[in-house]
């Protein structure tokens, strides 16, 4: 068990929790694309971390293509507004391709990305994310494999980031509100 880091109020996934439940995420793909090959498309940077578990979790033949977005820049809140900082570097039409994220709050980020996908005219497209926090919803996104549903409280670790630090904690856990300004929904 790692030690909680000084920032951090409280953890609420633990790494071994995240452990099985990718583990489990990773078994369901693979029934349900079996015979199939996959291409996961991970979301730059929060999602590097799952992504890479996941990969390893699923038994199906995978490429892995990343695309990179901003939409926080350094703030806790959603801007609403997705920039594409580095676009795929292979075609996926015909592909059936899984987007990988490590959050969805608003869900502005994913309906934007998945939008995008869908106009290169996969053969399927689905989303895997780590976690959900649906409180704060704008944007409806089927989300169809999910790791856990979290409150409404801004979170870091196994990916998560503020600032672009605390990405590799190995567990996600609430950061300290001394630290930044809650955002209103
Ligand atoms: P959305 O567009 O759904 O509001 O947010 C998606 C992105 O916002 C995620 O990929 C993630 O980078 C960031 N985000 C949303 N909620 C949190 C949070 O609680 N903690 C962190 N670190 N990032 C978040």
């Amino acid at each position: 068990m790692s030690s909680i880091h000084p920032d951090i109020a409280r953890i609420l996934i633990t790494q071994e929790e995240i452990a099985v439940r990718t583990a489990e995420l990773g078994r369901q793909i693979s029934d349900d694309y079996a015979g199939e090959e996959i291409m996961l498309v991970c979301i730059l940077k929060g999602a590097f971390v799952f992504m890479a578990d996941l990969a390893r979790a699923i038994e199906c033949p995978v490429q892995t293509v990343f695309i990179a977005v901003s939409s926080y820049g350094n703030s806790t809140q959603s801007s609403g507004v997705v920039r594409i900082l580095t676009d795929l570097d292979k075609p996926i039409d015909g592909r059936n391709v899984l987007i990988v994220e490590d959050i969805v709050d608003t869900g502005l980020t994913l309906s934007y990305i998945a939008g995008l996908l869908r106009d290169r005219h996969p053969k399927s497209l689905r989303i895997c994310a780590l976690s959900n926090k649906p409180q704060c919803r704008k944007k409806e996104v089927q989300i169809d494999y999910c790791g856990f549903v979290l409150p409404d409280e801004f979170v870091v670790g196994f990916g998560l980031d503020f600032k672009d630090f605390y990405r590799n904690l190995p567990y996600i856990g609430i950061l300290k509100s001394e630290l930044y300004r809650k955002p209103e929904c």
